[in-house]
């Protein structure tokens, strides 16, 4: 029995989230007295895995994996998880990862538990906690299944380094053009910039930024802290951001180490995509507004006034 852990890759490059789920796949797997095994698939990442606590790496190869698609990945994914008898399968709630999960859940005929946030309790049986409500409540589900596939919200688990080298090797599986029912005809990616969802630093902005010609403040803070941009739902909306930066119950959830709203009221559905993260700092030039609710660190101030200074200060400290 083993607990197996997708490594998800773009480019060659593991993503962060997948090493948070070699740690937690070989956590799981000291506490239940198996082993961890990180499968990738396509372009596998060049980090040596083992590093984060993986036994062994599989790698499925073949040219039907050299972009991702999620009737692909589940099949092949599903047939290693056989091969190897694979008992717990930890996913990384990636995107990718949140497409591959059901899929492969349906084909183990196994339970699914999404956005799990804490080590599974195994001390009377197998207990999750995981996020609901858009995350406004925690649930402690027990799953009483022998088979799992469980989807590990990004950030919320610590990375440890410190295991040893491995060597991959590579499988293949039964998966053929016909089990590929859509293409990707092409993809416009952002580049040259840090994607939300692995920054550990945010700088976002909303409304009261008043227009996009304001924005090149909190470029330049992000630029000097080494931060993402993100911003609220109107604002991607207007046009004045691209979508790809909109945060919240209906954009990208982030957890980064520290989050930056500036002219962001706070309404729930924007906190239920940033409100995990560890610090809020928000600038707002009405006290009442809801996200100081949920500040680590509050100023109430005019973002026009405050921005220029913080971004002052930054680049003294950074100078310095
Ligand atoms: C089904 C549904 C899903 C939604 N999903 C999302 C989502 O995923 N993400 C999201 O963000 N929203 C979402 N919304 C919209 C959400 O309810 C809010 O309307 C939105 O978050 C408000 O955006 P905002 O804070 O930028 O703008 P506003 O509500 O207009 O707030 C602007 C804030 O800026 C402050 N301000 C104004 N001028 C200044 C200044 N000069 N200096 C400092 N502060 C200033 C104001 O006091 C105010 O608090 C959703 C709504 C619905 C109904």
């Amino acid at each position: 029995m083993a607990v197996i852990v997708y490594a998800e890759s773009d480019n060659g490059i593991y993503k962060k989230s997948s090493f948070e789920a070699i740690t937690y796949g070989k956590d799981l797997a000291n506490q239940l007295g198996s082993t961890c095994i990180a499968v990738s698939i396509g372009n596998k990442g060049t980090q040596n895995l083992g590093l984060y606590g993986a036994d062994k790496e599989l790698n499925i190869s073949g040219d039907l994996f050299s972009t991702f698609n999620p009737q692909a990945y589940a099949k092949a994914l599903s047939e290693v998880v056989s091969a190897e008898s694979g008992e717990t399968v930890i996913i990384s709630q990636t995107y990718n990862g949140k497409s591959i999960a059901p899929l492969l859940a349906v084909k183990q005929d196994a339970a699914l538990v999404t956005g799990i946030v804490d080590m599974v309790d195994t001390t009377a049986g197998f207990s999750v906690k995981k996020t609901c409500f858009s995350s406004k409540a925690i649930g402690h589900i027990n799953v009483n299944h022998p088979k799992r596939v469980l989807t590990l919200i990004p950030n919320s688990y610590k990375i440890t380094e410190g295991g040893k080298d491995i060597s991959y090797e590579t499988v293949s599986t039964s998966v053929s053009a016909s089990d590929i029912n859509t293409t990707i005809v092409s993809t416009d990616k952002v580049t040259g910039k840090i994607p939300l969802t692995e920054a550990e630093l945010v700088v976002s902005a909303g409304r009261g930024l008043k227009g996009p010609e304001n924005w090149n403040m909190i470029e330049e803070l992000a630029d000097v802290l080494g931060a993402a941009t993100a911003c609220s739902k109107p604002v991607s909306d207007i046009g004045w951001r691209p979508h790809s930066e909109h945060v919240g119950q209906t954009g990208i959830t982030i957890k980064p180490n520290l989050y930056i709203a500036a002219g962001i009221s706070g309404a729930i559905q924007h906190l239920a995509g940033v409100g995990s993260s560890k610090v809020i700092c928000v600038i707002n030039t009405d006290p009442e507004a809801p996200f100081f609710k949920a500040a680590d660190y509050g100023i109430v101030g005019d973002v026009f006034d405050v921005l220029p200074k913080l971004i002052k200060r930054a680049k003294e400290i950074k100078g310095a």
